[in-house]
């Protein structure tokens, strides 16, 4: 793609008039039609549905109080390539023609002509909720070993990383034992992300695909299967290391929400329960800091204010 596309929004009934709900951050949104039939913007079915279990987001009003808008796509190509880099989303008041700033939504992925082809998903059931859960934690590195401590030695867990060692750099999917996953999180060592379960993982089945780097793991592997999901921290500059932890005690099955065994759901409450009573929870709903990481996010917090 050379140029910039731009692309009216309507469904394949003709309707081109929507309530539009729309989390910026995230860059994921939902279309309501006047007949009641939702579109999620672009693909981000299983994104949206983790996004909605703490708040749906509110529909969009036009300083006119009105709430139904055209919607307009424009796709932004990336130079070089045949690829999308950006879609940024524009909304028509219907009543004031009032125009909104647009919304950018940044895609990192290739291919992205399906983009252009499906700009909108049918949904059949936009507001479901199921027990998913992502915590977030600020920890500092003895934060980590005593949480993987508790997860080889307590929970009993297996533990598995995605991640690629020094001097190969081919990142490897595989089962880890404690001395490994000590010697990833401290030396030389680049991860991604841990999983733990308690029954053994085929690691072939949740690799993606393979390249001239290693493997790359399927989206998501937790969100079916009974894995929890540790990220590699992400640097939030002068806060310090912020990790999630992901999983879910009921997955989505075409629109259904189905439980996952009640073996799972100890496991989970039992993580959550160390959680709560090791850990800081005074930054927010599933939020467990390490005491000292805690200090070092409200210094700098409070010195930005
Ligand atoms: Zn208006």
């Amino acid at each position: 793609m050379k140029q910039e596309v731009t692309k009216n929004i309507s469904t394949e009934n003709g309707a081109n008039e929507f309530q539009v709900r729309l989390l910026k951050d995230d860059g994921v949104g939902l279309l309501t039609t006047k007949n009641d039939e939702n579109y999620l913007v672009l693909d981000s079915i299983d994104y949206w549905y983790d996004l909605i279990q703490n708040e749906y987001p509110k529909k969009k009003k036009c300083s006119c109080k009105n709430e139904w808008f055209y919607v307009t796509f424009n796709y932004i190509p990336r130079q070089g390539t045949d690829d999308i880099r950006e879609v940024k989303i524009l909304t028509t008041c219907t009543v004031c023609n009032k125009v909104s700033k647009p919304i950018s939504i940044d895609i990192d992925y290739s291919p992205t002509k399906e983009l252009i082809e499906n700009p909108i998903t049918f949904c059949e059931k936009p507001n479901i909720k199921y027990k998913f859960q992502e915590l977030t934690s600020y920890w500092s590195g003895d934060n980590l070993k005593d949480f993987l401590k508790f997860i080889f030695h307590d929970l009993k867990l297996n533990v598995y990383c995605w991640f690629s060692q020094h001097p190969e750099h081919k990142r490897r999917f595989e089962r880890v034992s404690f001395d490994k996953a000590m010697q990833i999180i401290t030396v030389n060592h680049r991860y991604l992300n841990f999983f733990f379960s308690a029954n053994e993982l085929e690691t072939s089945n949740y690799i993606e695909f393979t390249d001239s780097n290693g493997v790359y793991l399927k989206e998501g592997i937790w969100r079916r299967d009974e894995i929890i999901e540790l990220t590699a921290p992400f640097v939030i500059l002068g806060y310090g290391l912020l990790y999630y932890i992901k999983f879910c005690n009921q997955y989505l099955d075409k629109g259904n929400v189905k439980d996952k065994s009640e073996q799972f759901e100890i496991i989970t409450t039992k993580l959550k329960k160390w959680l709560e009573e090791k850990f800081v929870t005074k930054r927010g709903m599933n939020c467990f800091d390490g005491q000292e990481a805690y200090d070092k996010y409200i210094a700098k917090r409070n010195a930005e204010r």
